[in-house]
């Protein structure tokens, strides 16, 4: 073993920090245990996590270098959590279409990167000086999802409750592809290049979590098809709750049933939409959408979605209409659909550049709402979306069409890419 064990009372711990080194970290088990670093082998070292169980010194993770070049499996150094941050094993991650954006230079991210977003997983370990709060809502062995949308806390939003505008999240994340001091927490083993994280990077055996996005997953919930939870189903929980504010009796249309339109339909259905109409250009696609929740599907390649959308709810239009694919021309036919009045919401991450268009005067005249939605709130939602699925109310086993392996990542990236996935896709990691 390279490095020594020292076990200390946790009040010990906290009134002795200068004890630690930077790289240093906490694995609170029964007996806490403070692993002082081994200055020959600071990653060359087996260190013990909760219930004994022994973390390996490195671990693999998909990295995208460039657009359009397939996903490579490499070796990193064991990544180390910080305070308020908790090292996961990750169990599952879904196929999103906005790590596709990335992988295929639509959206421009800071690279080389560990992609995926949507997570499952099993606390490993616990950044130092983490909040004993943290440690006692999340312990050693919790089973977990992570939202993609890490809200730091303590911003001008997060400290209102709108994690899902964090500024820091999109001001480190997004921008840089880092963490909230600024570095990622991802080095190559070898040459210990840096590699960023698209969120916490989930397409890896382990990743860096902050506390504030991640839930417990009741034990009831499967890791593999739960993890979908963290961006498929919460961006539509958030375009439903906080966006739409879908009220029962409303009439809904979603306007591309991927795997985020797919959980608008059944979050609508939850919240007691009585219309729910699906459009898509596959019927494969709106032949599942009826077991969401669809009460009326429309494939747009062979009839005028407006058109039709009007026809369906006796010539007004619908309270809320629900974009999915982030496509000039589904923005306007989503515009294009409510009633007066209505609320169109959009949530499809589209090329960087594109551009919605809408009659002025109708958006003026007929108070047409318009409103950007991305993901929920983590702290109050994810909790909800728990009680969603464990209660049946949410189908997670239906909303799951396809499980890959790890090794398989960069073909599940493909098969998106192709539109050969119907509904969302997940591949399993450990
Ligand atoms: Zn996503
Ligand atoms: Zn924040």
């Amino acid at each position: 073993m390279g490095s020594a064990i020292i076990r200390r009372s946790i009040t010990r711990y906290l009134n002795h920090p200068s004890l630690l080194s930077s790289s240093s970290s906490w694995c609170l088990s029964q007996q806490q245990h403070a692993r002082v670093s081994n200055p020959l082998s600071s990653f060359l070292h087996t260190k013990t996590s909760g219930g004994g169980a022994a973390l390996p010194s490195y671990m693999r993770g998909a990295v995208y270098w460039e657009p359009n070049k397939p996903l490579t499996i490499e070796e990193f150094n064991m990544p180390r959590p910080k305070a308020g941050e908790l090292l996961i094993k990750t169990k599952a991650c879904g196929v999103c279409h906005s790590d596709l954006h990335v992988l295929k230079g639509e959206i421009p991210f800071s690279s080389p990167c560990v992609v995926g977003h949507e997570i499952t997983g099993e606390v490993v370990e616990h950044g130092p000086l983490s909040d004993p709060k943290i440690i006692e809502r999340l312990p050693l062995g919790s089973r977990v999802v992570g939202s993609f949308i890490m809200p730091c806390g303590n911003c001008s939003y997060c400290s209102k409750g709108h994690d899902d505008l964090c500024e820091d999240f999109f001001a480190y994340n997004r921008a840089k592809g880092t963490l909230y001091d600024g570095e990622t927490r991802l080095f190559l083993r070898g040459s210990g290049k840096p590699v960023f994280m698209y969120s916490m990077g989930g397409l890896a055996e382990y990743c860096v979590v902050p506390a504030n996005a991640l839930c417990v997953l009741p034990k009831a919930l499967p890791y593999s098809e739960s993890a979908i939870l963290g961006c498929a189903v919460f961006t539509a929980y958030g375009a439903m709750a906080h966006a739409a504010e879908v009220r029962p009796g409303d009439s809904v249309a979603v306007i591309g049933t991927g795997g985020v339109g797919s959980s608008c339909l059944q979050i609508a259905r939850a919240f007691g939409a009585s219309d729910i109409i699906a459009v898509d250009v596959q019927d494969e696609k709106l032949q599942k959408a009826k077991t969401f929740g669809a009460t009326h599907t429309i494939n747009s390649t062979k009839e005028d979605p407006i058109q039709k959308i009007i026809e369906i709810t006796g010539g007004k239009g619908v309270d809320v209409a629900v974009e999915a694919l982030g496509k000039p021309q589904t923005f306007a036919q989503c515009t294009q659909s409510v009633k007066d009045g209505g609320k169109a919401v959009m949530i499809g991450l589209a090329q960087a550049g594109s551009v919605g268009e809408m009659d002025i005067n109708r958006l003026v005249r007929r108070k047409i709402q318009i409103i950007g939605s991305y993901g929920g709130r983590a702290r109050q939602d994810l909790p909800k979306l728990m009680r969603l699925a464990e209660s049946g109310i949410f189908n997670l086993e239906h909303a799951v069409s396809r499980r890959y392996t790890f090794e398989e990542a960069a073909k599940a990236f493909q098969d998106l890419n192709q539109g050969n996935i119907v509904g969302r896709a997940v591949i399993d990691i450990n």
